[in-house]
């Protein structure tokens, strides 16, 4: 056959395809919309499973009259308009493609009256096809209403499940959508018949209490990394055979590989119901990979495991402050036992009895210093006392760290002091240094990635790195580091040092490793800007602490001022 160009028609019904599989496509994309568009109020009803008819309707800000059809044209939208925009998408909505999509591929009605407007307006599109555009009165807010979903895609039609299992995916896509957007009134309606509905009142704790049952115990945390925070929630289910787990980013449902490998490892030990908000700048987030905007991509995704990890042992009580393997073994255990992760799942008791009940904010105790006091070359700020015990209290709005301290208060430089970790590191490092830190990330997409790994596993998992299959697809389970890797990304080490070794087959793997390591142990740089976990702050006071030179950054500057209660009693002239 010749090449030539698709007749639009059919172009269009194959770009519905990507953005519109079942009728929760339709839900998602309109309750986006909705939710976009300022709604407090939002209606879902449900047809047959949908198969027969979606309606959604809102209270928002509606469509004015004239900007119907364009509402629904391909690549058309109200909430982008540069390429800059598309590196921080705030919307939910973005690619203009949703209703175009939707209206390609069934009998599709929109009514909607603008903020302001008397009366409102009434698209009708068929198959693509505009077959009515005309004012009628109408509620404000918007309508979207879409009958017979793939008449003209029966290929698709045929992969639809019963009405019944149709409607299970809308709503509980629906309630899930409640606990995200407490503020916002949901309800739903299955072939006339009232379900579930939210108040609208705010309280998350309130919605979740009405879809999990009033009984339980229901708990929630708060955990952060530098670059994103996540709140939690939990109800223990002990009688249920797993765990599920839904996670929002930036109150966007995603079903994202990352994530699922992150909360499926990690939350099938203690098995409950799980709910997970991530929060994070979006020009962190790239949310532009799937036309249904399922998945995302972090650029921080060794971040999302530490929060979910620190996440899950506070909610199952065993005391996540810090796993000080995390960040460095303390000298005790050494390279090849603390922090060392010897194969099979990270879980949480595993971890349980590392750290003794300790609560995020609660004490720790230092670890053994790595020299004798009288080997110090310079003035320690806290003479006697570098072994005791220290509690992080907080990082001021100008990024110095604060500790209390057994003497009384100690401000940190985070970047002075994570610079001296980073110089007297890259002097001390050997090979024997590393170890192995565990996550559980799933090789992104295009397979390059995946292709390279398998190729040399063997070697790979040789010098540390350690993977599983899991639905035909690799997942990154542990990775060799070095003591306090702070920042380092395992996906970004994993393909640089594979394309390193394989463009330049000079040097054995495990050298080209070593260089990549010792070279981000020296350069990676804490900025005083950034903003630093409780475990990271205490990981990197401790590191300090294992410096030989600790009070001074490797240019002279101090990395920490003491306060002890000596100086304390006199300023406030209690001596
Ligand atoms: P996108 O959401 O990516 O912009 P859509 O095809 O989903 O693309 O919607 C196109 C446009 O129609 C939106 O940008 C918005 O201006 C308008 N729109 C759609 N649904 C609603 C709604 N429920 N309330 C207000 N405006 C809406
Ligand atoms: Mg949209």
């Amino acid at each position: 056959m010749k090449i030539s160009l698709l007749p639009e028609e059919v172009f269009s019904r194959i770009a519905a395809g990507e953005v519109v599989e079942r009728p929760l496509s339709v839900v998602k994309e309109a309750v986006e919309n909705s939710l976009d568009g300022g709604a407090t109020e939002i209606k879902v009803s449900l047809f047959e499973g949908g198969k027969m008819r979606i309606v959604v309707e809102d209270n928002g800000r509606g469509i004015p009259f004239d900007e119907l059809p364009l509402a629904a044209a391909p690549h058309a939208t109200s909430k982008l308009r540069t390429i800059e925009e598309l590196e921080a998408v705030s919307s939910l909505g973005f690619r203009g493609e949703a209703l175009a999509s939707i209206s390609a591929v069934s009998r599709f009605e929109l009514r909607s009256r603008a903020e302001g407007e008397e009366s409102g307006g009434l698209l009708k599109i068929e198959g693509g096809k505009q077959v009515l555009h005309t004012p009628i009165p109408c509620r404000p807010g918007t309508r979207l209403s879409v009958e017979d979903l793939f008449y003209n895609l029966p290929a698709r039609r045929k992969f639809l499940k019963s009405s019944a299992a149709e409607s299970r995916r809308v709503f509980s896509f629906l309630r899930e959508m409640a606990v995200a957007y407490p503020e916002v009134a949901f309800s739903e309606e299955s072939d006339g018949k009232k379900g579930f509905s939210s108040s609208g009142k705010g309280s998350r704790e309130d919605v979740l209490r009405l879809l999990w049952g009033g009984e339980g115990k229901i708990r929630r945390c708060d955990t952060a990394s530098a670059h994103l925070s996540l709140e939690s929630w939990f109800m223990p289910c002990p009688g249920r055979a797993r765990s599920t787990a839904v996670t929002f980013v930036n109150g966007r449902s995603v079903n994202d590989p990352l994530l699922r490998g992150a909360t499926g490892s990690l939350c099938r030990t203690l098995v409950g119901n799980w709910v997970f908000f991530f929060t994070l700048p979006a020009d962190l987030l790239d949310v532009n990979i799937h036309p249904a905007k399922w998945e995302i991509r972090f650029r921080y995704p060794g971040e999302v495991y530490d929060t979910v990890q620190q996440a899950v042992l506070t909610l199952s009580g065993s005391a996540p402050s810090l796993a000080p393997g995390d960040f460095f073994p303390d000298k005790g255990r050494g390279a090849g036992h603390g922090g060392v992760f010897k194969g099979g799942r990270p879980y949480p008791s595993e971890r349980a009895g590392r750290d003794e009940g300790e609560s995020l904010f609660g004490r720790v105790s230092s670890p053994p210093l790595s020299l004798e006091e009288g080997e110090r070359k310079e003035d320690s700020p806290f003479p006697e006392s570098s072994g005791g015990e220290i509690r992080f209290l907080g990082q001021i709005a100008s990024g110095y760290l604060l500790f209390e301290t057994e003497e009384g208060v100690a401000l940190m430089d985070p970047h002075a002091a994570h610079e001296r970790i980073g110089y007297e590191r890259g002097q001390k490092l050997s090979k024997d240094s590393l170890t192995l830190s565990r996550c559980a990330l799933p090789l992104p997409v295009p397979p390059s990635l995946s292709l390279a790994v398998s190729g040399h596993r063997q070697a790979l998992e040789d010098i540390g790195f350690s993977f599983s299959s899991e639905e035909g697809s690799l997942l990154l389970e542990g990775y060799p580091s070095l003591p306090g890797g702070l920042g380092e990304d395992p996906l970004r080490l994993l393909r640089s040092v594979l394309t390193e070794w394989t463009e330049d087959r000079t040097a054995p793997l495990e050298e080209v490793l070593w260089k990549r390591l010792a070279t981000a142990a020296c350069g990676l740089s804490v900025k005083l800007t950034t903003r630093l976990s409780p475990s990271e702050a205490l990981a990197l006071w401790r590191s300090l602490q294992l410096c030989e030179a600790p009070w001074t950054c490797p240019h002279g500057r101090p990395t920490v001022l003491a306060l002890d209660s000596g100086k304390l009693q006199s300023f406030f002239g209690r001596e």
